[in-house]
């Protein structure tokens, strides 16, 4: 019984997965009124509502807390203060119940948790605020075979919303101006890919401009949707071309985009590829994730006695880390 910790940004989650089951995920969201997210205040919220979400996982699982045999934490990468205020929870539980604490890359537990939608080793298109990334497994590691060169697709979209006054989150907004658009008033943008890197601050100038000289919102949602995903998913096929795999698999909160998610689907028709997206509570930042990765680590690198909960002292935050430094052990 693994139960997972979530906490490298504006999520505090908590989630319990037994033999690739996820059996509860719950979620405590930290959210502003207007701008972004201040680091302080994120892992502030993180402590204040650990015990209570914890609770409620160990609850929604059905499952005492004598029952965990391990704690995984997204040590890394992630936003410092939210990181450290989520390792403090987590050795504090691991020191009370005697367990060790599993250390988990966030951005491999997106690609992971697709294995439950039924991907077996997809290229994972990472879509989410500050992350965007195109990331597959290859020669005994996690390589990042395309990202953004600027902003994250989220913020990205975050941005032009706040600029319009839509408010924040974007995403889900834009996405309901895009359909009321007519596809005929399509207007061409700013469309940035460097070989299987992408960049979006043209697009996001340009966008301003023409919102500021008065074209409407729904017809600039729409364009910007188009532009923007048709440059992931352009990115994410040369991928699947370079590294010979055939699946594709979404994960981040901007993958909820059903457009987004449409043209993956397309472009993996066309090129005989499957394509898989978890469901939204496992698509989003999430415990479960942590802890179905999480497993896996503990399951093949723990061996029983080699680890004591006295190594906990071992775990550390690792804000920075990138997705191809992760020293993959369980594979
Ligand atoms: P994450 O950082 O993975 O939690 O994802 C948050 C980001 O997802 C925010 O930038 C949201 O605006 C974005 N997002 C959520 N739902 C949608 C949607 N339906 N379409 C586009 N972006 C979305
Ligand atoms: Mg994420």
């Amino acid at each position: 019984m693994i139960l997972g910790i979530e906490c490298t940004a504006h999520t505090f989650g908590v989630g319990v997965v037994h033999k690739g089951k996820v059996l509860s995920n719950v979620r405590d969201m930290f959210t502003t009124k207007s701008g972004g997210i201040i680091p302080m205040e994120a892992a502030k919220h993180h402590r204040e509502v650990a015990e209570e979400v914890y609770r409620e996982a160990l609850m929604k699982a059905v499952i005492d807390e004598s029952e965990i045999d391990a704690i995984a934490l997204s040590n890394a990468p992630g936003l410092a203060p939210c990181l450290l205020a989520g390792m403090e929870f987590a050795k504090k539980k691991a020191e009370q119940l005697k367990v060790p604490i599993v250390s988990v890359n966030h951005c491999i537990a997106h690609l992971e948790i697709a294995r439950t939608a039924g991907a077996k080793d997809p290229v994972l298109l990472y879509v989410s605020g500050a992350n965007t990334q195109i990331i597959a497994y290859a020669s005994k590691k996690y390589r990042i075979f395309g990202e953004t060169l600027d902003i994250g697709i989220g913020n990205f979209i975050d941005k032009f919303a706040r600029h319009t006054g839509l408010g924040f989150p974007g995403g889900p907004k834009l996405e309901i101006e895009a359909q009321k658009a007519n596809p005929g008033n399509y207007i061409e943008l700013p469309y940035s890919v460097k070989g299987m890197d992408v960049s979006f601050s043209g697009m996001q100038t340009k966008l301003q401009q023409l919102y500021d000289k008065g074209m409407k919102i729904e017809d600039l949602a729409f364009s910007m949707q188009e532009t923007a995903f048709a440059m992931l998913v352009e990115a994410a096929e040369r991928a699947l071309a370079h590294t010979g795999k055939k699946e594709l698999a979404l994960g981040g909160g901007v993958a909820c985009n059903k457009r987004l998610q449409e043209m993956c689907r397309i472009m993996c028709r066309e090129r005989k590829a499957k394509f898989f997206c978890p469901e939204k509570s496992l698509l989003v930042d999430n415990g479960g994730m942590i802890a179905y990765l999480g497993e896996i680590i503990f399951s093949t690198t723990f061996k029983k006695g080699s680890r004591s909960p006295n190594e906990n002292d071992k775990v550390d935050i690792r804000p920075r880390e990138r997705t191809d430094q992760v020293d993959v052990k369980w594979k």
